[in-house]
């Protein structure tokens, strides 16, 4: 039986040496949340190989090294509102849940059934149940009865900036969203301040296609 806390912070030590992992929130974060708990039975032993796994329906678990960047990108707080485009595993959700916790919330949605089970499933064998909502739907619409989010991701790779995702962010929010073709994006970076979007683009990065009514 493999003594996944110890791999757990082999791993993390290595996201803090190569400068992923910056700070100690984030840190404390990747820290608590069992990733061999969000992937599938005969994939446990590989769960802190710093790489995406698959879970099913031909979709992946993100690498730690992209859930450290995303978070620290993000400036996750106690107390904030986040929408998360793509729940699949839910790890990724459950690391959020450790920032904006005790009062925050994160809404996370995904559009294969199958997969909106398991993260659900998964966040409540570990304890997350509470923090995060799981919603089977189409993300590119957003989720406008939980809007205005103070933060929103996209774990999957967009054609283009669905317009629902930033009407749906509130005034000094921030949202990060892979924007590119089929097999490489940008990780773009927006936030509102008043009546103005301001964009930055953050490096390449690698996702699943975005699929939907404003993706692909
Ligand atoms: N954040 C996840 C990684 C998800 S991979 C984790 O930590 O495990 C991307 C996910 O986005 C896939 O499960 C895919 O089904 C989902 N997805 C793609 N397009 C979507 C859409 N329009 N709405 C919701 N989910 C979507």
């Amino acid at each position: 039986m493999p003594d996944f806390e110890s791999e757990r912070d082999f791993l993390v030590d290595s996201l803090v040496r190569r400068g992923y992992v910056v700070s100690q929130e984030v840190e404390k974060a990747m820290r608590r949340v069992p990733r061999e708990e969000f992937v599938p039975a005969q994939l446990r032993d590989d769960a802190y190989v710093d790489t995406p796994l698959p879970i099913g329906d031909g979709q992946t678990i993100s690498a730690p090294h992209m859930v450290a960047i995303m978070a620290e990108k993000l400036d996750l707080r106690p107390a904030l509102k986040v929408l998360e485009i793509g729940a699949g595993s839910g790890y990724h959700a459950a690391v959020c849940a450790e920032l904006v916790a005790p009062d925050g919330h994160i809404y996370t949605v995904e559009r294969i059934s199958s997969l909106a089970s398991f993260a659900e499933n998964n966040l409540k064998k570990t304890g997350y149940g509470n923090l995060v909502t799981v919603i089977f739907a189409d993300g590119t619409k957003g989720l406008p009865e939980h809007a205005p989010f103070d933060r929103i991701f996209v774990a999957a790779g967009a054609p283009d900036i669905p317009k629902p995702l930033t009407d749906q962010l509130a005034d000094g929010g921030k949202l990060l969203i892979p924007v590119g073709g089929r097999f490489y994006q940008d990780l773009i970076k927006v936030e509102r301040k008043g009546g103005k979007l301001v964009k930055e683009g953050l490096g390449g990065c690698v996702f699943v296609p975005l699929i939907g009514e404003h993706g692909y």
